[in-house]
């Protein structure tokens, strides 16, 4: 297809109707497929042609809206999941079994970090937590033989931690593994991880790619650059033969798009996970405003942020966008147009006082929602992250005081009033 940009992506990609064809993505809701032959079906069956024949492996509607987000990434395919979870969690189990090891940044969302550090482990698979601020060293010293992959969030989810992606993909490359980003905050619109070494993308399209909170959904974007023809000895799932599909070695039959095959055909095929098509059908008409309300996020947030940090009450304030914050620099290299609209703040005085400031706010919702249309702000440690101790709050890089602050898309100046309202009753 002809090079587009992101823009022309957002409303084009995935879908290109033919003579008398529906202009809008139709809803194939159907669970199966016709053919006209016992050996049409068998020859799919076995992998040996391409096309659709139950929902659980493969749909139209939800392919299209996949072909869309891997355009926008630049991948060279991509899988729809019912959920954000469910992406994460294929993304590292379809190259990680029972024995294996991978290795996590510890400032990720709070239920990355349990799907990672309890659910995996009782699978057999090992994870180890680095914080990003460590240096090579320290980092390189948490790979072992059985490693498998790197993982991270390109801004973190509550924290708002700028991750430094090319400094991880050198590191995971050095030692034979990809690096798989989480780009659910920055959206392919401000950040696209393949530019800069990553091998995978995941998203919950739950957030902005939504936008609306209407569908959880998720996706993993191949980026169809690692070699795992290289490090055939790590990755035997890819370059041996799989006995389920008659000794079919995937890297040889799919050439790059053998990850996106081996996750369909045998994750999808045994774990389920997809989405239904009318959600993805809801994705796909946030995908078309995506590139605008990023726009909106982003300049809302940094208003927001300036408007943060000049307040009497407040104690500190993370946000990329901001010259004086930590990250400012990695923002201005992977995030130049913009981060998003997620904001981590304090405020001076006890966890109390968040909860105050929260209760007395009018049309910001307390939600646990987060990167959506309309403003919304969580005390982490009172919510998502309320099972985890102050120690593991602070490994988490979770300040018991922080506020996620998810600046919308509406007037910044009424946000900007609710925020100031909410601050002078307490
Ligand atoms: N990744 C990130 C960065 C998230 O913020 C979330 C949810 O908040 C998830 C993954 C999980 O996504 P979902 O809620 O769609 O399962």
């Amino acid at each position: 297809m002809e090079k587009r940009n992101l823009e022309t992506i957002c409303i084009h990609g995935g879908w290109k109707p033919k003579k008398g064809e529906p202009q809008q993505l139709p809803i194939y809701q159907s669970t199966t497929f016709k053919y006209d032959t016992s050996e049409q079906m068998a020859r799919l069956f076995d992998l040996e042609d391409s096309g659709y024949f139950y929902s659980r492996l493969a749909n139209p509607t939800n392919d299209a809206v996949a072909k869309k987000i891997a355009a926008l990434e630049g991948g060279v395919g991509a899988v729809l999941t019912s959920s954000g979870q469910a992406a994460n969690f294929y993304a590292v189990f379809n190259i990680c079994e029972a024995g294996d090891h991978f290795i996590t940044a510890n400032t990720i969302y709070g239920g990355t970090f349990n799907l990672f550090g309890v659910t995996m482990k009782k699978l057999g698979i090992d994870c180890t937590f680095i914080d990003p601020e460590w240096d090579d060293a320290q980092i390189e010293a948490a790979f072992r033989p059985n490693t498998k992959c790197f993982f991270g969030e390109t801004i973190s989810n509550p924290g708002a931690n700028v991750f430094d992606i090319e400094r991880f993909a050198r590191i995971a490359h050095k030692h034979g593994v990809p690096l798989i980003v989480d780009n659910t905050f920055a959206t392919p619109i401000n950040c696209r991880p393949f530019e800069w070494g990553c091998d995978i993308v995941t998203h919950s399209t739950t957030k902005y790619m939504d936008g609306h909170a209407t569908q959880v959904g998720g996706c993993v974007v191949d980026s169809g650059n690692f070699d795992w023809a290289a490090q055939g000895d790590k990755f035997k799932g890819l370059t041996t033969p799989d006995e389920s599909y008659h000794g079919l070695t995937y890297t040889k039959t799919f050439g790059n798009m053998a990850y996106c095959t081996k996750l369909v055909t045998q994750l999808m095929r045994d774990l389920g996970s997809i989405p239904a098509p009318q959600n993805s059908f809801l994705l796909n008409l946030g995908l078309e405003t995506l590139h605008l309300r990023m726009k909106q996020h982003c300049s809302n947030a940094q208003k927001v942020a300036e408007w943060l940090e000049k307040d009497s009450h407040v104690a500190w304030v993370n946000y990329s966008g901001l010259p004086s914050n930590k990250y400012y620099a990695l923002g201005q290299k992977y995030l130049p147009n913009g981060s998003c609209g997620v904001i981590a703040f304090g405020l001076k005085g006890s966890r109390e006082e968040a909860i105050k400031f929260m209760d007395n706010l009018d049309f910001i919702s307390i939600v646990t929602h987060v990167a959506d249309a309309r403003t919304c702000v969580l005390h982490p440690a009172s919510h998502t992250h309320r099972q985890l101790s102050e120690q593991q709050l602070h490994d988490a890089g979770i300040a018991p005081d922080l506020i996620r602050l998810s600046v919308g898309i509406e007037n910044s100046d009424d946000i900007i009033a609710d925020l100031q309202q909410a601050m002078d009753k307490m």
